[in-house]
């Protein structure tokens, strides 16, 4: 279900532009919204009224948690089967987060990650990106959504962008605090500065160097690091947050000296973050973690020459913290 479908069908019942909003506000926000406020079927058109408790359950029924998977960390990462049995995972995020899927499976094809193994299945819809939220707003307070579960976020740009509006308006969540991902996509760069929220920007760069950015990232489009870096500043200047640069730290890959030279020469002086993350090793991938000293030694090394970088664990990573490895061991769909 597309967000622009549900309101076409409010529309079509009667609903003017504010009772379309407040339907899917109270869908998005809940209960807790709706204390102290005018009960919505005091001012609904009545066939809306009559339609809503099929609205309702069509709108629950969008996700359905398969598993839960406590971390020690405090994140819980979600399995969660969209409504055609085809799963995806999100991920409850410490201090108020989640981190939503945006596509099943994914084309760029990373080769450290399990989604990018399979391939893209098919486009999660807007309603479906926003009933991640709902889901994890039903198991605890969410202030801040990533979009960095599976998928590319550029390759789904309308679904993303209407979901990201929706987050930013009705679901009362702070624009900075909506993080777009990406590889880097000319289209993303155009469209994220149009829209009536400006999410903040992530950015997957994990190297410097060119080559080796194709071998890693090989469907990705063809930027240079400069180019994105480029394109990445004149976003942090239009939505007035820094860029946050992706670094997976992959042992023997990207944490070489030549890189971190590479880093501070890319990097210093931009208005931007390195969130670096140590690899969470999957089965049957050639990729290693770096001890969490070295790591540690290189994010002080970067900060000694002025590149703000923080070092993050991926969440919930004691329990098969990588992207796509919930879905790969449950099998791909659940029957229905
Ligand atoms: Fe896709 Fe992200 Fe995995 Fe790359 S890391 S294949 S962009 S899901």
């Amino acid at each position: 279900m597309q967000l622009s479908g549900i309101r076409a069908r409010l529309a079509a019942l009667g609903a003017l532009p504010l009772h379309q909003e407040r339907v899917l506000r109270d869908w998005v926000q809940g209960a807790a919204h709706e204390r102290g406020r005018r009960p919505a079927s005091d001012f609904l058109p009545k066939p809306v009224r009559e339609a809503l408790p099929l609205l309702d359950a069509e709108l629950a029924g969008m996700t359905r948690l398969v598993s839960a998977h406590p971390a020690e960390d405090g994140s819980e990462r979600l399995l969660v089967a969209l409504n055609d049995g085809q799963m995806v995972e999100s991920v409850l995020l410490p201090r108020d987060g989640v981190c939503v899927s945006s596509q099943v499976g994914c084309a760029v094809g990373c080769r450290f990650c399990m989604t990018g193994r399979e391939g893209l299945l098919r486009q999660v819809t807007s309603g479906e990106i926003v009933a991640q939220v709902v889901l994890a707003r039903s198991r605890r307070s969410v202030k801040k959504v990533v979009f960095m579960g599976m998928g590319e976020p550029a390759h789904n740009l309308d679904n993303v962008l209407e979901a990201i509006e929706l987050l930013g308006i009705e679901a009362n969540i702070a624009h900075k605090n909506l993080v777009f991902s990406t590889v880097g996509d000319l289209r993303a760069f155009e469209r994220l500065g149009q829209g009536r929220v400006k999410p903040a920007l992530a950015l997957s760069l994990h190297t410097t160097r060119l080559e080796l950015r194709s071998e890693l990232l090989p469907r990705a489009p063809r930027l240079t690091p400069e180019e994105l870096v480029d394109h990445g500043e004149r976003y942090a200047r239009l939505c007035g947050y820094p860029i946050q640069y992706q670094w997976t730290l992959l042992e023997g890959v990207n944490d070489t000296p030549e890189e971190l030279d590479g880093i501070v020469a890319l990097l210093r002086g931009k208005y931007a973050i390195l969130n670096m993350i140590p690899y969470n090793s999957v089965p049957d991938l050639p990729y290693r973690r770096p001890s969490w000293e070295r790591a540690r030694a290189i994010a002080a090394g970067l900060h000694a020459h002025g590149i703000l970088t923080k070092l993050r664990d991926s969440a919930g990573q004691d329990v098969d913290g990588g992207c796509g490895q919930l879905r790969a061991r449950a099998g791909r769909t659940i029957a229905l």
